[in-house]
């Protein structure tokens, strides 16, 4: 669900230390991300000229690579500095961020040891998310039949070039004329959506999977996660089945690119409540800290 189409604005690309206009960006078709998925990457909003979370995200990115033995080109004031002089050059004070660093180029085969620097482009787009009535109203999800890789086989805290898996899982979603798709891992618990992470409320209390289960260990989640400590309201990482999903009072997806966007129907079953008072009360708490922490005014980082 965090699909980037382009909005009215032209969207920007920053290239190699070159910014210009996205049509314009060229990647050469030896580049190691394009043939095998060798990369990582990064979605970052930004609200009011400002990257939200931009430390935390730079964090998971040199974590992802440094999972992957991919050497940055950039530093991260570096990185910090490409991602304001981006944002200075679009034309909206909100939007969405695409900062990918690939092994770059290198002769075929996978040998990543032939690849002698990364690329790191960033893209700034609008997103031409999900229509507001359906944001409003809740959206309906299947539980793919695609499950998540293993633990084992991609450790789900890298954020690689890798969404195969995921796309599958989305193409699963839209042919049930479904939104979104919800992974399994092979044990059946649930993992997370395609693009985002999950959470229940049952009786007041939140529950989402644990990151060991197969999530990525998202930046919204992790907002979510302390918003409801800061609420006095229990939130709790624990495994979960379908049946939790289907039994749930509230289900709602979080991630940079929807934000936060109630589920109504999973797998035909519709939920209790939806949108429902715990999710209207954390995406308040949400609007609010979006808000505090794009107002201040130190730098660029948040
Ligand atoms: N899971 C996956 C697989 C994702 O791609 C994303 C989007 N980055 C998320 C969860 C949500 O993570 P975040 O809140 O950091 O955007």
């Amino acid at each position: 669900m965090t699909d980037c189409e382009q909005g009215a604005t032209e969207s920007m690309c920053w290239l190699n230390g070159e910014i210009m206009p996205v049509t314009q960006a060229r990647i050469p078709v030896l580049d190691h991300g394009l043939l095998y998925g060798d990369g990582v990457f990064e979605g970052i909003r930004f609200y009011q000229g400002r990257a939200f979370r931009l430390q935390e995200h730079l964090l998971r990115l040199s974590d992802s690579a440094a999972a992957i033995g991919l050497p940055l080109p950039l530093d991260q004031a570096a990185l910090a500095a490409a991602v304001a002089e981006l944002i200075e050059a679009f034309s909206a004070p909100e939007g969405y961020l695409r900062l990918v660093v690939t092994r770059g180029e290198g002769p075929l085969g996978l040998d990543p040891t032939s690849c002698k620097r990364g690329n790191v482009f960033i893209i700034a787009a609008q997103m031409a998310l999900i229509d507001a009535e359906k944001r409003r109203r809740g959206i309906r999800v299947i539980i793919a039949a695609t499950r998540r890789l293993p633990v084992d086989g991609l450790d789900p805290r890298i954020k690689s070039l890798n969404y195969l898996n995921h796309i599958l899982a989305r193409m699963e979603a839209g042919n049930a004329g479904a939104q979104e798709a919800i992974l399994l891992n092979a044990r059946g618990h649930v993992c997370e959506g395609s693009a985002d992470n999950v959470f229940i409320v049952r009786h007041g209390v939140l529950l989402t999977p644990p990151v060991s289960d197969g999530a990525l260990d998202g930046i919204t989640r992790r907002v979510i996660i302390a918003l409801a400590a800061q609420a006095d309201r229990v939130c709790r990482e624990q495994t979960l089945v379908p049946y939790d999903l289907y039994t749930a009072d509230e289900c709602f997806l979080t991630g940079t690119g929807v934000e936060l966007i109630p589920v109504r129907e999973i797998d035909g079953r519709l939920l209790k409540q939806c949108p429902g008072s715990v999710f209207t009360s954390i995406q308040q708490q949400f609007h609010a800290l979006i808000q505090q922490e794009t107002r201040e005014t130190t730098g660029t980082v948040t």
